[in-house]
């Protein structure tokens, strides 16, 4: 099997789905790596790395949607629900400013007191306070709720957020896009083929996405796969217009799921098989938001870009801790042989 994969990647052949769970399974480890990494730098200059520092800002913790995986949300009645309001919005704001970032990602929850109209109103009041700043505004999980509870279709909802200036809203949400993941963990949360179809309206309205992953809770490899297969497919029906692939890992506290975390060089190679299975992918991300300084490695598995995140309640919940000492990050960027690129919002 490793001969015909390594044929294929070298003369630009798509993988199949077998093949792509063989290769997590079975492929030896410096093969895995030396594929990945031929694969990374056909299209990125080799042994450099590109990130940039970001906040991702948690405006309410209210959510109906009861994800057993979520350690974040609280339902309406709760009295530890906020909504923070718009100067503590731009408090924060100006804090990741103070650290040099140049993203901002809003990610809450699915709370029904939030329609398409607040979203508008509010994203309206930060692009013209911050026009410096590039905004990830929602993720594709709360656009479907709120175009729900607002009666709206996903086409209507997507061209109202676009009218207001919206630029982004991100893949998250996805977790492992396949139904019966989906119906055990997440059964509010849509199913695969509405999330594909919201992520159309938003591409088809002129706003940009991501795609995004989350491993670890327990699914099968035969899921995960399918989930690359699914938005492989997605990425071609969609004239590639998704620019990055970020896949995060599981934190398992304070849950009703719980579990265990999952090492990193599960994470790694997995990586690497996204790199290899993703042929219509730029940018394979790594997420130092919940690896830490441990995600780096997956910059020698195929993956060419990070973010530095300044903070992000819903995965500090669950477990994670950020660290502000950025240059110690970039230092062992430098150690594990990649020199670190400050880049711009794609
Ligand atoms: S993961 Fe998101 S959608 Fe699910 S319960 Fe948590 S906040 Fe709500």
């Amino acid at each position: 099997m490793i001969k015909s994969i390594e044929n294929k990647v070298l003369t630009n052949k798509r993988l199949s789905s077998s093949e792509a769970l063989w290769l997590f399974e079975n492929c030896p480890e410096n093969k895995l790596k030396q594929l990945a990494s031929f694969e990374r730098d056909k299209q990125h200059a080799a042994n450099k790395a590109t990130y940039l520092v970001m906040s991702i800002i948690n405006f309410t913790n209210v959510c109906v949607a009861l994800c057993d995986y979520c350690s974040f949300y609280v339902l309406p009645r709760d009295k530890k629900g906020y909504l923070l309001s718009f100067d503590e919005i731009c408090r924060r704001v100006d804090e990741l400013i103070h650290f040099g970032g140049s993203i901002v990602s809003f990610n809450s929850g699915f709370n029904p007191k939030l329609n398409i109209s607040f979203y508008q109103k509010l994203f309206s009041k930060i692009h013209e306070k911050y026009p410096q700043l590039t905004f990830f505004e929602m993720t594709i999980a709360e656009f479907m709720f709120a175009c729900q509870i607002s009666k709206m279709t996903y086409n209507e909802g997507a061209k109202a957020l676009k009218a207001c200036g919206t630029q982004w809203i991100t893949g998250g949400g996805a977790e492992i896009l396949e139904e019966k993941f989906r119906q055990q963990h997440s059964p509010r949360k849509y199913t695969v083929k509405e999330y594909f179809s919201a992520q159309k309206a938003i591409l088809d309205s002129g706003i940009n996405s991501t795609a995004t992953m989350v491993i670890g809770f327990g699914e099968s490899i035969e899921q995960r796969v399918q989930h690359l297969e699914t938005l492989r497919h997605f990425q071609d029906s969609n004239e590639r217009k998704l620019p990055s692939f970020l896949c995060w890992t599981y934190k398992p506290y304070g849950n009703l799921l719980g579990g265990q975390e999952i090492g990193n060089n599960e994470y790694c190679r997995w990586l690497a098989v996204c790199r290899l299975y993703l042929d219509n992918f730029k940018h394979i991300r790594t997420s130092v938001l919940t690896k830490n300084e441990e995600a780096l490695y997956g910059l020698s598995y195929g993956a060419n870009d990070f973010d530095l995140p300044t903070e992000d309640e819903v995965t500090e919940k669950a477990g994670a801790t950020i660290s502000h000492d950025f240059e110690a990050i970039l230092s062992s960027c430098k150690e594990i042989g990649f020199e670190p690129v400050r880049r711009e919002p794609f």
